[in-house]
């Protein structure tokens, strides 16, 4: 079936999305058709603010609509903890458990020697630097538990073991294979609680 053009446009532009198949495009695009006129340009206004003011921290890339995000900036975080995770969406998962006081580092990606992921691809030399004052005493690494993020928190163990910086490693409890995001509160929460040294 042929659609007028702009529809079919929306169609194709959703479909460009994660999880969303043609159906769901197609149905998306036709409620879209149908809201009131204020919700679909309220819809298209947030995507495009969205993207003009929401950017990543400088310090730790997470997302900010500021150049240091609310956590990093926050005095009463622990400064001395860092908790790296792989993606934006994991330190939200880590806050909802209320388990950790310390900061973030975002590593947006994780080492995957299949689809060519190295160690550069991802914020790894910025954590680093963020080493260099000596303020940190402990990194905690919060990486997915399947085969990337294994390798991703022994690669890191192994960069920063000269450093003279605890590294501990979430416990296990989290299901194999996972994704962190998909862990619930209580088992993460666990998890950070009964972390141990890499
Ligand atoms: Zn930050």
């Amino acid at each position: 079936m042929h659609y007028p053009e702009p529809l079919a446009k929306l169609i194709s532009e959703l479909e460009k999305l994660p999880g969303v198949g043609p159906k769901t495009a197609q149905r998306l695009a036709f409620h879209i058709m149908r809201a009131p006129r204020e919700d679909a340009i309220r819809l298209s206004e947030a995507i495009a603010e969205v993207r003009d003011r929401v950017g990543y921290c400088e310090r730790c890339f997470n997302f900010s609509d500021k150049p240091i995000c609310d956590i990093c900036s926050d005095p009463r975080r622990d400064q001395s903890i860092i908790c790296v995770v792989e993606e934006a969406r994991d330190v939200v998962a880590i806050e909802k458990t209320g388990e950790f006081h310390g900061l973030y580092h975002v590593l947006q990606g994780a080492i995957s020697p299949i689809d060519n992921v190295g160690p550069e691809e991802i914020r790894l030399s910025e954590l680093v630097e963020r080493l260099g004052d000596g303020t940190v005493t402990e990194i905690v690494v919060a990486t997915n538990p399947n085969v990337e993020g294994e390798a991703t928190a022994l690669y890191l163990a192994r960069l920063i073991k000269p450093l003279e910086i605890t590294i501990t490693r979430i416990a296990s409890g989290l299901p194999v294979g996972g994704d962190l995001e998909y862990a619930d509160e209580v088992t993460l929460g666990r998890a950070l609680s009964g972390r141990r040294k890499l």
